[in-house]
């Protein structure tokens, strides 16, 4: 239909105002403020939001986290995974007319930026089906530009996140920081050149599997046809509510389909046509014709606004979000290593003392602005002596220290002897078991 293998179909969608469209500016709007914000509002020290892949370092809301903290990306991963379903079995396709990057970045910039240089629909299809004048011409190279200066801004608000804000608009970052910047510019660029409605009709996978996720009662936008037809012109039609078959709803779809023909895997539910229908059917004294409805409600059957798949969807995600409140709560944000030096075993010193050296790692998670005191302890050796009594780290700082342990023969009683490391700080206490080794014999105790 779109040409993707031949000649580019090009579809001009018409502007249009409405009640959907104005809930959908807010949210882009809102999307909008979260992506260019977070990046540069600063807590505890870091930008709100930082993945910072070479340091493997996630900061959020002056949290850092750590390699060590994967279960937390699981936990996230699988809400985001739930929620797309839960929220899909309700509402439909509401990510993709809503918050999907493709549609919020369209609709938002490139599509009033269009409407600015090149006028709406009628004269866009107009001067495309000319030749190449100088107007054609100098609007097409201004609206490139456009596109290319808004790739470049979207794409390094895309990196922020990865690079922080600050250095990437300072010429601090990273080669590979800009490098990535570069790429994800001229992909954005294409997409908003060439690609557009393509992507959604044949790159996304969950246009593809979103009909698994839905059923006949989730929200979808549907013609209704029992109102609608049979379908007229004059004002016969319009006073009996019919589709006046003005092709409104047509001409305002971005990806050019007609929605009067029932459901289409190409529909993002972006609500243009509800809108367009409402602004033709509003002033002749009928309700639109095309809205929020569902399979079910369009069959005249009940809709049932609990079913079992939201039962289990929405109990998946309140046990997602208790347990990782559960895990943020009681987390500790320092780490904590101990382990024998590599290929060592144990030494029995002059004065008779076995010696057992390890190699203690400590990394301070937290954010705050202060040195922390990591108090080191011994448990279940008595009469040990140990090298390392405290160890001072600043913020995400980690060091890694030799930790000697020596213990006087009359208290060796066993072979090997399990004990427990205890760090002590203000941020909390971990005990990290261990074992010495005395090279004794069981046999002589
Ligand atoms: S049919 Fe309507 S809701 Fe679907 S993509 Fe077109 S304008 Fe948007
Ligand atoms: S906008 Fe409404 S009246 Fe006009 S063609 Fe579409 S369904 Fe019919």
């Amino acid at each position: 239909m779109l040409g993707f293998q031949k000649t580019r179909e090009w579809v001009y969608p018409q502007s249009i105002q409405g009640r959907f469209m104005t809930i959908r500016r807010w949210t882009f709007a809102a999307l909008h403020l979260f992506l260019f914000a977070v990046p540069w509002i600063p807590v505890g020290g870091h930008p709100a939001l930082l993945v910072d892949i070479p340091h493997r370092r996630l900061f959020l809301l002056g949290q850092s986290f750590t390699a060590t903290d994967t279960l937390f990306l699981l936990l996230f991963l699988l809400f985001l995974a739930f929620a797309l379903f839960f929220f899909t079995a309700v509402f439909g396709r509401v990510w993709c007319g809503y918050a999907c990057p493709q549609t919020v970045f369209l609709e938002s910039w490139i599509r009033p930026l269009e409407l600015w240089i090149e006028g709406d629909r009628s004269q866009r299809r107009r001067r495309d089906a000319g030749g190449w004048t100088f107007d054609r011409l100098w609007r097409k190279l201004a609206k490139w530009s456009a596109f290319l200066a808004v790739s470049v801004l979207l794409a390094g608000a895309m990196v922020s996140i990865f690079s922080g804000a600050r250095p990437l608009w300072t010429g601090q970052a990273s080669p590979t920081a800009y490098g990535f910047m570069a790429v994800l510019s001229l992909l954005w660029f294409i997409d908003f050149f060439w690609f557009r409605e393509q992507f959604c009709n044949y790159l996304c996978p969950y246009a593809r599997f979103q009909s698994a996720l839905t059923d006949d009662e989730s929200l979808l936008i549907s013609y209704d046809v029992e109102r609608g037809e049979p379908r007229g012109r004059g004002k016969a039609a319009a006073e009996a509510g019919n589709c006046i078959s003005c092709n409104k709803c047509v001409v305002v779809c971005p990806q050019g389909i007609d929605i009067r023909d029932g459901f289409q895997l190409e529909c993002i539910q972006c609500a243009r046509c509800v809108d367009a229908c409402t602004s033709v059917m509003e002033p002749l004294g009928h309700e639109t014709l095309v809205r929020y409805s569902s399979q079910a409600a369009d069959e005249g059957r009940t809709v049932r606004r609990i079913r079992p798949r939201m039962v289990v969807y929405g109990g998946l995600l309140t046990a997602i979000l208790a347990s990782t409140v559960v895990l943020l709560l009681t987390r500790v944000p320092f780490e904590v290593s101990v382990n024998r030096v590599p290929g060592s075993s144990f030494v029995v010193d002059a004065d008779g003392w076995t010696r057992n050296t390890y190699l203690l790692k400590v990394t301070n998670n937290g954010t705050a602005e202060v040195p922390v005191d990591y108090e080191v302890a011994l448990e279940g050796l008595t009469g040990a002596d140990v090298t390392v009594e405290s160890i001072e780290l600043l913020p995400t700082e980690t060091q890694t220290v030799p930790m000697i342990i020596r213990l006087p023969a009359e208290a060796i009683d066993a072979r090997s002897v399990p004990f427990d490391v205890r760090i002590t700080s203000p941020q909390g206490e971990v005990l990290v078991a261990a074992t010495f080794l005395t090279g004794a014999s069981d046999a002589n105790r």
